[in-house]
């Protein structure tokens, strides 16, 4: 009898819950991942966010190899075609137990529960674990029992319900007895490539780690006044680690609690500033959750639903292009262009050009934001777009 661990955007073996259950068990263990082009491609996702992805997943690869946790592929032309693939493969590997990270997004969380109706049809059973956030999306509520649709209540709420073992995390599993199953090569890319990604943005956890060490140690205690100012180095660019799962929010928090001595400060310091960030990372998975239509090309207000835009073509291609002649604007569309990254306050200033200057609806940019961003996500993108367009 075997255990599956499907892997989707948590490319870890270091506290990975899902991972660490599984093998508790005592029982073999299997990793899965899934690739579908066509999902991708209707996602809208960059390539500097796919490049990113197929690279952290070799890197598990060789570090769930290590563990003697052979990786099995699945390519599916489509979603809908995933669940049957799956149920072959764990008829063909015996397996009893489906574990697995959730994901928020509309059509993530609609593939999860096809599988999950799929799997007790023949008696498998599947679990579940919250990765992404502290508090799961339902948990916070307001006193009317409804999710949080502003910030600032919400935030009062995650640190109320906080406690101390939240940040806890899982080790790296102990490497399990072999099996003579193998492991899958990874296909070759399925995207267009450009090496300037995997040097910007080199894969895998050590390079996560590295990258959470020095910016704790460097720009950390200055982040609450840097992290505004777009020509200093004062932000994490943590955010692609975080969106594919390089990296996981508790590791962020129990860095920052080191650094603290032990707790998780309030906004006051630059680490508290950081916390917030990451709070409103998490809001937005809040939101995408409890209010669906906005993963629907939806307004989060619905009275804004039909606003009349110019949208006219020549100046949105300038726009993507960074051709408007407003040379802040430029820059920043030339940096996301080259890189797939840009400044916070920057994606603020070139959203707000877009749907305010230009009249150009804030779909059109989303969807080109997250076809060029390395971090590209559906909860922070939308709610980023949503909030300059309100
Ligand atoms: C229009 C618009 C679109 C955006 N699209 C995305 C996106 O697709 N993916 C994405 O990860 N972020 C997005 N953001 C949020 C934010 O700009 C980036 O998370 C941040 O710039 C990443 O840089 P960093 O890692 O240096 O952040 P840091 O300042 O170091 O913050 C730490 C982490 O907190 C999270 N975070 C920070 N700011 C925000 C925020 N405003 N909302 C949600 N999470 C936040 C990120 O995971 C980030 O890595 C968007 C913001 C706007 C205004």
């Amino acid at each position: 009898m075997t255990q599956l661990v499907w892997f989707r955007s948590d490319l870890r073996i270091h506290d990975h819950a899902a991972l660490s259950r599984a093998c508790q068990r005592g029982e073999p263990v299997v990793a899965l991942a899934c690739i579908c082009p066509n999902q991708s491609q209707v996602d809208g996702e960059s390539p500097a966010r796919q490049s990113l992805w197929r690279r952290g997943l070799t890197a598990l690869r060789s570090n769930l190899e290590r563990c003697h946790i052979p990786l099995k592929i699945i390519v599916a032309d489509e979603y809908a075609s995933l669940p049957d693939k799956i149920l072959s493969l764990c008829e063909a590997l015996d397996v009893t137990h489906i574990h697995f990270h959730h994901r928020y997004e509309w059509h993530e969380r609609r593939l999860a529960h096809a599988v999950k109706k799929l799997a007790q049809t023949h008696e498998l059973l599947t679990i579940g674990y919250h990765d992404q956030v502290i508090h799961p999306p339902g948990s916070l509520t307001t006193l009317r029992d409804d999710y949080y649709s502003v910030f600032t209540p919400f935030k009062r709420a995650w640190y109320r319900e906080l406690t101390p073992d939240a940040w806890q995390t899982w080790p790296a599993p102990a490497p399990q007895s072999k099996t003579d199953i193998t492991a899958d090569p990874i296909p070759d890319p399925w995207f267009p490539t450009a090496a300037r990604y995997d040097e910007l943005w080199p894969a895998g956890e050590d390079a996560a780690q590295q990258r959470l060490a020095e910016f704790v140690e460097d720009h950390l205690d200055d982040y609450g006044s840097e992290r505004d100012f777009p020509a200093l180095d004062g932000t994490s660019q943590l955010s692609p680690y975080l969106n594919v799962g390089l990296l996981s929010v508790r590791q962020c928090l129990e860095a920052i609690s080191l650094h603290q001595g032990g707790h998780l400060p309030d906004t006051k310091t630059g680490a508290g500033s950081w916390v917030n960030e990451l709070i409103w990372r998490e809001f937005y998975r809040h939101v995408l959750v409890g209010f669906p239509q906005v993963s629907q090309g939806e307004p989060f207000k619905q009275r804004y639903g039909t606003l009349p835009w110019r949208n006219d073509p020549d100046e949105f291609q300038r726009w993507c292009d960074g051709r408007t002649g407003y040379p802040l604007i430029d820059a920043a569309m030339t940096q996301l262009n080259q890189t797939g990254w840009m400044h916070n306050r920057l994606r603020m200033v070139t959203a707000m050009f877009l749907c305010k200057h230009l009249l150009i609806d804030w779909r059109l940019g989303e969807r080109y934001f997250m076809s060029r961003l390395v971090d590209g996500d559906q909860a922070a993108n939308n709610g980023g777009w949503q909030w300059c367009a309100s």
